[in-house]
């Protein structure tokens, strides 16, 4: 394992002719799919002039398809308690040094309709796998799907869940209720790396339960962590499971180490892996929403991430009502600089701006149609 968490691999090492890269991403540009084989060829590209060629190829790629606008998701993380033990989070179980709280539905419903009336999207509802909702039977279930349906009616807006892995029928509940996106990150998609990430977890049924989103008509948001020990290869084969579930919005996320866990001597890893993952799934996906996450680095990372094609600000939190973000608890959120107004001027800068409600009603309401076409086969194969 390297320094930065990452496991170097012999792609990292090659250095493909430039006209080689230039060929493959000429292809893209016509709509031609990356083969595997490239994917992996660009991920491990370590020339700044090549790497500088992809962020371009992939900023391309989204002006072709979503023109020069971005959407926007206010996050309201309201409840950090967990009976998890994941090994990268501050939130796990057994930490004694992280900020714990539960938030009652009316300070969730207030922080909810703040980032409305700021201009978000989406209201991301996120919480750990909080036992005052897993163990107390049906009734800890029905408050959830009680606090879904209340912030869809009090903000008009889409609603993303990120609960973790509810029994099927309270999923379906959340689906009933108006829950338009669910987000279960797997990290990665090796088993044995999932299983040191989140010990004690099934790997298949965190999979499955967005196969089941899916077939309940939620739209599905999948997830990779960075620097967590995965190599090359790994993302790769990541970005190919990702397709496969045909995930509407993909992500990656720089690992961050947590106060209090058993990764907090991890270095947190260059940013360039992140960043070129974003670029790489632009190309793959390019119709799909890809994040450029707040929670990183707060707004002085948003410029690299909006350049290396994503599409989407998340993690807006609003000031003053005490929400934390997941891997930088505060960074940025006191001081306002997490919020719709406090981003636009980065916007400007990487020549973009807001998409209306509108446009990403139509986006939504498009892959939910062809999710209606789809058949599911469960041929994942990881
Ligand atoms: S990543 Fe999620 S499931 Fe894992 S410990 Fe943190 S809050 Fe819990």
């Amino acid at each position: 394992m390297g320094p930065s968490g990452i496991v170097p691999d012999v792609h990292q090492m090659s250095r493909p002719k430039r006209q080689h890269v230039e060929t493959v991403l000429a292809r893209v540009r016509q709509g031609v799919k990356l083969s595997s084989r490239e994917t992996t060829l660009l991920l491990g590209l370590c020339e700044e002039d090549q790497i500088e060629a992809v962020f371009k190829a992939a900023r391309d790629v989204r002006r072709t398809h979503f023109g020069e606008k971005v959407f926007l998701y206010g996050f309201v993380y309201f409840s950090t308690y967990c009976r998890n033990d994941c090994t990268f989070c501050s939130f796990r179980r057994s930490n004694r040094k992280c900020w714990r709280y539960r938030k009652e539905e009316a300070e969730i419903l207030e922080a909810a309709c703040q980032l409305a009336a700021s201009g978000v999207h989406l209201i991301d509802l996120t919480m750990g796998e909080d036992p005052e909702y897993f163990c107390k039977g049906p009734s800890g279930f029905d408050k959830l799907v009680r606090l879904v349906e209340s912030v869809g009616k009090a903000t008009g807006l889409p609603a993303m869940i990120s609960p973790g892995v509810v029994p099927d029928d309270v999923l379906g509940a959340l689906a009933r209720v108006g829950a338009t996106w669910y987000a279960c990150y797997q990290e990665t998609h090796r088993r044995a790396l999932f299983n040191q990430l989140r010990p004690g977890q099934s790997y298949d049924a965190r999979l499955e339960k967005k196969i089941l989103a899916r077939k309940l008509g939620l739209l599905i948001e999948e997830g990779l962590l960075t620097g967590a020990g995965e190599s090359i290869d790994d993302v790769a084969h990541s970005i190919y499971v990702m397709g496969a579930l045909n995930a509407d919005q993909v992500r990656v996320m720089s690992f961050i180490p947590q106060r209090g866990t058993p990764m907090e001597g991890w270095a947190s890893p260059d940013r360039l892996r992140e960043l070129l993952t974003i670029a790489v799934m632009r190309l793959v996906f390019p119709e799909r929403l890809i994040p450029a996450s707040l929670d990183v680095d707060g707004l002085s990372g948003l410029k690299h991430r909006l350049d290396a094609g994503a599409n989407v600000v998340t993690s807006l939190v609003p000031p003053d009502c005490g929400l934390a973000g997941v891997s930088q608890n505060s960074l940025d959120i006191k001081n306002s600089r997490r919020t719709a107004a406090g981003v636009l001027p980065v916007l400007k800068e990487c020549g973009l701006k807001v998409g209306d409600s509108a446009d990403y009603g139509v986006w939504v309401d498009s892959r939910r149609r062809a999710a209606k076409g789809e058949s599911f086969t469960g041929q994942v194969t990881c």
